[in-house]
């Protein structure tokens, strides 16, 4: 169904956080990029909004791409904990967080015992995600916490 077309999606009974009429999609296409057990709904998408509204659900000790880009994300965290890399700090993140990832600021969301689920902001007009390569992954793993953080699995 073409989300421009629903004025009111009703939340599925099952878990509450699916959708009506919302594909419970694969987080990417392309498998080149790694991540695990993670799933995207895009809630609102419109010609007439700048932006769009996406929840995405990470599995318990799942994660989200290592990634960076010049858009922005506003990510609100609706259930579960886990933790966040945003530029060279780690976060602990439970349900109700607000995280900002600015531009061109490496980024990943983990999961931890239970499914992460959150709310994700962005330009509906955006850049491709750039992947780390070997010199920024050394920038990355040349920081204590981040390289424990990137370590886990
Ligand atoms: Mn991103």
């Amino acid at each position: 169904m073409d989300a421009n077309e629903a004025i009111r999606r009703f939340r599925q009974r099952d878990d509450g956080y699916t959708w009506e009429g919302v594909d419970r999609l694969a987080y990417k296409q392309e498998s080149a990029a790694p991540f695990r057990g993670i799933t995207r709904q895009t809630l609102f998408q419109r010609s007439d909004l700048a932006g769009e509204l996406r929840y995405f659900e990470i599995a318990p000790r799942g994660h989200s791409t290592l990634e960076r880009h010049e858009h922005t994300h506003a990510v609100l965290i609706l259930r579960g904990e886990g933790r966040c890399l945003v530029g060279d700090a780690v976060h602990a993140i439970r349900a109700h967080d607000l995280v900002t990832v600015p531009p061109q600021t490496w980024h990943q969301f983990r999961a931890g015992e239970e499914p992460l689920g959150f709310l994700c902001m962005v330009d509906a007009l955006r850049d491709r995600p750039e992947l780390p390569d070997d010199a920024a992954l050394a920038e990355l793993h040349a920081q204590p916490p981040v390289a424990a953080f990137l370590a886990e699995e």
